[in-house]
């Protein structure tokens, strides 16, 4: 069986994460905690003052719970900051005074989801809290599932781009290299015709789970199109890509498909800064390298002819 694919590990860790609060209070330790916890939720931090926001930061919590007597931190401030996270995380504000309705009106005028009254109101902060940390899950769960390609469990196009500018960008500010690799599998319409379209589809999987196999924690394999795979490797410079490119090519042409037979691949390298220095123009690159790999019979490697001006191997 091949391995899972990381995308697929990391929603199934979304399933079975507990929600994470985050306390923002001046009290060393509020009855909250211990109620909280009770109901399976994880406490990350308790925190006032100054560390309240270093600690949002860090903890990366699915609901923040802030008492309005916690000094240094304004209710405002936070609903402001918990808003310009991607994430916009859920506030809710307790204090010691009445939940009048005004005092939760303004609460949520504000853009926090309510406001409860310690003690007397513990049983509502708890079932709020619950509610808005499944809430949260799910969010989090289907946005990592909308990156995802559902026939291969690869990236799809879309968080390809994402990771495309994300290494362009490290390469901008701090010169690490990467390189993209570009397959299309030989051949595919033949394979259909002959084998059925399921057993194609089985073909884009197996090179999908062999791509997977040799991507390391900060590559993306992404697939593109319908049978066309993006391999984006950070921190790789020339020769080594082509190199990879080749191993690739060596590993799916020597492993037969069940009810196909032998599938090949061609491959277009390009590597930046060596053959390109933009999003747009390595992804041509790449797709030129393509080509040639094509028209030069399929089945091989090509790489991208160098920038003027660079040397071999950079
Ligand atoms: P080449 O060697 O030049 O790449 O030839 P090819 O037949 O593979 O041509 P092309 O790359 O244009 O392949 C497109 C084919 O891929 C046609 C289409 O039926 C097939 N295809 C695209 N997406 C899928 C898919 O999701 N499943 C299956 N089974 N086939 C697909
Ligand atoms: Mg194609
Ligand atoms: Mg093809």
């Amino acid at each position: 069986m091949p391995e899972k694919s990381k995308d697929k590990r990391a929603i199934e860790k979304y399933a079975r994460d507990r929600g994470r609060i985050l306390l923002i209070t001046d009290e060393p330790a509020p009855i909250e905690t211990q109620a909280l916890e009770a109901l399976g939720l994880d406490i990350v931090g308790v925190a006032g003052g100054a560390s309240a926001m270093i600690s949002l930061q860090r903890s990366r919590p699915h609901v923040v719970i802030a008492s309005t007597a916690a000094e240094k931190v304004s209710a405002g401030e936070l609903v402001r900051m918990l808003g310009q996270s991607q994430d916009r995380i859920p506030l809710v504000l307790i204090g010691t005074e009445a939940a009048t309705v005004e005092r939760r009106y303004s609460a949520l005028w504000l853009g926090a989801c309510d406001y409860f009254q310690m003690p007397a109101e513990l049983p509502l902060l708890l079932e709020r809290s619950k509610q808005l940390v499944a809430q949260a899950q799910t969010m989090e769960r289907l946005r990592a599932e909308a990156d995802l390609d559902s026939l291969t469990g690869l990236a799809n196009r879309r968080r390809f781009r994402v990771a495309l500018n994300r290494e362009l960008e490290r390469w901008r500010r701090y010169g690490v290299p990467c390189a993209l690799l570009l397959l299309d599998i030989d051949y595919m319409k033949g394979i259909n015709d002959a084998h059925g379209h399921t057993a194609g589809d089985a073909v884009i999987r197996r090179i999908a789970d062999t791509l997977m196999e040799a991507s390391r924690d900060n590559d993306t394999a992404a697939r593109v199109g319908g049978e066309e795979f993006a391999l984006l490797l950070a921190g790789v410079p020339g020769e080594k890509a082509q190199v990879a490119a080749e191993r690739l090519r060596t590993i799916i042409s020597e492993l037969p498909v069940e009810g196909v037979g032998m599938v090949t691949v061609s491959i277009g390298v390009a590597v930046c800064p060596a053959h390109a220095n933009s999003e747009r123009t390595l992804y041509a690159a790449s797709d030129g390298a393509l080509y040639v790999a094509k028209n030069e019979g399929r089945n091989r490697v090509a790489v991208a002819p160098l920038l003027q001006g660079t040397l071999p191997g950079v």
